[in-house]
Parts: structure tokens; C-alpha cells; sequence
């Protein structure tokens, strides 16, 4: 966890405009100022915007990739200009936000967002790089309005992807955790000044390739709990969360919180088995909609899911498109939302998701209100262990 806290009050009418009227920093514990609920909203401090869900390797910007690319010789993209690289890591708008209408299309619009990601990845080309890559992505964050962000680590294919460009195949354990903890130091030494206060999640990919190293990364994990808030099961097709249920249960007594990836692409069965590891929230969430008794147990457990609107339109996880998200009738049905902005390879921030929440779903300025108040109540640093 990295400790430089800004205390950030920000006054707003409408959230959709995210206009900050009046800012500033001190060296005050976010914990120690928690959000006040007031009757004025036009004159109610509201807590920083709070992002809740982003990837390391999916918010990287096109900007960001051509200054690293021409700083470190990154091969890939060296020589490129900003709009060359953003066509080749960005689905151009008018694709990424198309919706699916079949299944069909939804697997398509998934490969689609996949492919740009795996063209990203080809700028990880050291630790250091990839290191400041990340950093940039919280500046990036911090220069649209982000106030606190978690962010979520898939150490596994960042090291995986790194040996890759580097020509390394087969690497032994030895040579890939040799690469892991160079990473890892490398991120922690690029973190250690952020310009808002930031925390790392580890995502555990439930994929059936990295299930021999599992064991291994909640060791590391366990080694490294001081810089780490949380674990997050993600990758759900392969593998239910419950599959690492013992790993869990052993990390957990160092890295107290846990959300687990679910019901993005599978059905409702894997909310109910996710609920078997006890997380502190969900990521996305979205397919609970399928079975109004598991929406009722969200509710009645106050589990938030994590919204990421915005990728769910761009990857095809809604079929139909923003429409048809069920964002309202979970929101409706009483379970806790938070809000995040995935990073979905295509520019979009997380104020341009509370922008298209607004726009589609019509929520009041109140209940946008609480949707950021959750935010940032449910962020890890500002819960309680269970
Ligand atoms: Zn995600």
C-alpha cells in the first residue's frame, strides 16, 4: 500500500459533470475523514471519485506507450506517433461501443478487446518499463478526477508477457519468480510517490494455465502483504472461485479482502459459489440478474458488485448494449453498487462511466451521490476485516 493520503473535498450538484469546485491536500487519513452525509447536497462534501476496478494492463494510454516507447526503446511501438499506437491498442469508438446482439457477437466484440489488449502488452519489454507503464496508468487516473484508486495486478501474464518479448521460453520456476520480484520491486518503487493515494490488488487468474503456480503466488503474495490491500479471483470461464478456496484461506490471514471476478460472462451459479468464499465485493456481477434469489442474497449480505458499464459494452459482456445492462434493477433490487472503470483498452476514464450511468440509466444526482459514497466506503482501505 502506498501511504501518501490527500484528503480531497470536492462540491458538486450534478455528478454527471464531476465538476470539482474546490480542492485541496493535506496530509489527513482518508480513514479519518469519512464521507458525510448531509441534507444540502449543493453544498455536501463528497468523497474522492473513487476507482474500484481497474486492470494494470487494460488502462494503459496511447500517450503513455509512445513516451515509455521512445524513452526505453520499445520496439513495438518505437517511431509511432500517439495516433498510430492508439489505433493499434484502441478499438476504434464507433466499434467499441457498437453492441452485441448474439452471443455470437458478444465472443466476437470479446476477441476483438483481447487482441488490442495482447498488442498492449507487446510495450512490456523490462520491469522498469512496465513499472512506469502502471505508474502512468494512476497519473492518467489523477489527471481525470480520480481521488483514490485501486489497482489490480495480474502478476502472472505481466511476467508471462515479459519473458515472451524478451525471448524466454519455457522458463524455469526459478527464472519466472526471479522476473516476478523484479517486477513487483520495480512497480513498488514507481509507486511509492503517487500523485493520489493508491492501492495494489493481486489478481489470481482462475485459468487452467496458471493453476500449477497458484500455490506459488499466494506465497508471494504472503511475502509481499505489506504492499498488497487485496486478492481478486479473476478470469472466471475455467476454473469456480471455490477451486482456490484452500489458497484463499491461507492468504487470508495476511491480505484481509477479496473480490472475485464473476457472472461478467457465467451465469448465476458462479455468484452462489463465490459467496462460498465470503469476498468483500464482486467484480461486475452483472449476470446475478438471471436469478432473483441470489440478487436477494447480495442484498441482504450487502456485497457490493463493482459496475464497470463501459467494458461491458465494449467487450460484449451485455448482449444489446448499455440498454440492457441490469445496473438498474440490481440498483433497484437493493444491492450495493460501486463503480469502476475496468479499463477496456479504449480511453474511456471512470468519469466517463459515471457519465454514461447518468446518461442511460437516469439516475438522480442523489443517487449518484451514493453510488460514489459507496465507492468509496466499500474501497478496501476504508473497510473493516470481516
Ligand atoms: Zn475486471
Amino acid at each position: 500500500m502506498f501511504e501518501r493520503i490527500t484528503s480531497r473535498r470536492e462540491f458538486f450538484g450534478d455528478i454527471a459533470a464531476l465538476t470539482i469546485l474546490g480542492s485541496g491536500c493535506s496530509a489527513v487519513s482518508l480513514k479519518s475523514n469519512p464521507p458525510q452525509m448531509s441534507s444540502t447536497l449543493q453544498e455536501q462534501p463528497v468523497p474522492p471519485l473513487t476507482e474500484t476496478h481497474v486492470h494494470t494492463d487494460c488502462a494503459h494510454r496511447a500517450e503513455s506507450i509512445h513516451l515509455r516507447a521512445n524513452e526505453f526503446n520499445i520496439p513495438a511501438f518505437q517511431g509511432k506517433t500517439v495516433e498510430e499506437i492508439r489505433s493499434i491498442i484502441t478499438l476504434p469508438a464507433n466499434k467499441a461501443i457498437t453492441p452485441a446482439r448474439t452471443p455470437e457477437e458478444a465472443m466476437g466484440k470479446w476477441d476483438e478487446w483481447y487482441s488490442c489488449l495482447k498488442e498492449t502488452r507487446k510495450a512490456y519489454t523490462s520491469p522498469k518499463v512496465i513499472a512506469l507503464l502502471i505508474r502512468d496508468v494512476v497519473e492518467d487516473s489523477a489527471n481525470s478526477g480520480v481521488g483514490l484508486v485501486e489497482l489490480r495486478l495480474s502478476l502472472l501474464s505481466t511476467v508471462d508477457t515479459l519473458l515472451n518479448n524478451l525471448g524466454i521460453k519455457d522458463a524455469t520456476p526459478e527464472v519466472f519468480w526471479k522476473y516476478a520480484v523484479e517486477v513487483f520491486d520495480a512497480l513498488i518503487e514507481a509507486l511509492q510517490d503517487t500523485p493520489v493515494p493508491t492501492d495494489l490488488i493481486m489478481s489470481i487468474s482462475c485459468q487452467n494455465r496458471y493453476k500449477p503456480k497458484v500455490a506459488d503466488l499466494i506465497q508471494f503474495c504472503r511475502d509481499y502483504r505489506k504492499h498488497l490491500i487485496g486478492l481478486d479471483l479473476t478470469n472466471e470461464k475455467d476454473n469456480p472461485a471455490s477451486a482456490y478456496a484452500p489458497e484463499i484461506e491461507r492468504a487470508r490471514g495476511d491480505i484481509k479482502f477479496l473480490t472475485i471476478h464473476c457472472m461478467e460472462l457465467m451465469g448465476p451459479d458462479r455468484g452462489w459459489d463465490a459467496l462460498t468464499l465470503n469476498p468483500d465485493r464482486i467484480g461486475h456481477g452483472i449476470r446475478a440478474i438471471e436469478d432473483p434469489k441470489l440478487v436477494e442474497e447480495l442484498a441482504r449480505r450487502g456485497i457490493p458488485l463493482e459496475m464497470c458499464v463501459n467494458s461491458n459494452v465494449v467487450t460484449g459482456a451485455v448482449i444489446g448494449g448499455i440498454d440492457q445492462h441490469p445496473m438498474p434493477k440490481l440498483y433497484d433490487a437493493g444491492v450495493k453498487l460501486v463503480v469502476g472503470s475496468d479499463g477496456c483498452n479504449d480511453g474511456s476514464t471512470l468519469a466517463d462511466n459515471y457519465r454514461l450511468i447518468k446518461k442511460s440509466f437516469g439516475f438522480t444526482p442523489e443517487q449518484m451521490q451514493e453510488l460514489r459514497e459507496n465507492s468509496f466506503r466499500y474501497a478496501f482501505r476504508n473497510l473493516k476485516a470481516k
